[in-house]
């Protein structure tokens, strides 16, 4: 067992949960077609302003890996609180060691000691 303070990180896991949650809502809601129809449509329309549709391009790409990284850190934030109810939150998935409170305050959702995710990130 470790001495973390699992509720405090529970609530901030769920405030985190939730605003992530808005964010990937709020991404569906401003842009529900695909990005080839949205390009098209703006070369058709706009033959002659070539910066526009790479604006466009650009725009969406950053919000492509934005919900792609909105979806990820939801399930990591799931997982965390399974974590929670579990027992094992503040241990590395990987190796059993205690994570550092201080890499838990920075990012709740972690699941790997600092050491392991060095290793999983190939550094
Ligand atoms: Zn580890």
């Amino acid at each position: 067992m470790t001495s973390i303070d699992t509720e405090r990180f529970r609530d901030a896991l769920l405030e985190e949960r939730k605003r992530v949650e808005h964010a990937l809502a709020t991404l569906r809601e401003e842009h529900p077609g695909s990005l080839d129809e949205e390009v098209e449509g703006v070369a058709a329309t706009n033959d002659s302003h070539l910066a526009e549709t790479a604006t466009a391009t650009l725009g969406r790409e950053i919000d492509y890996t934005l919900g792609e990284n909105s979806g990820e850190v939801l399930a990591q934030i799931d997982a965390a609180l399974t974590r929670i109810e579990d027992g094992t939150y503040g241990t590395c998935t990987n190796c059993g060691s205690e994570i550092p409170s201080g890499r838990l305050e920075a990012t709740p959702w972690a699941s790997l000691c600092i050491e392991c995710k060095r290793i999983a990130e190939g550094r």
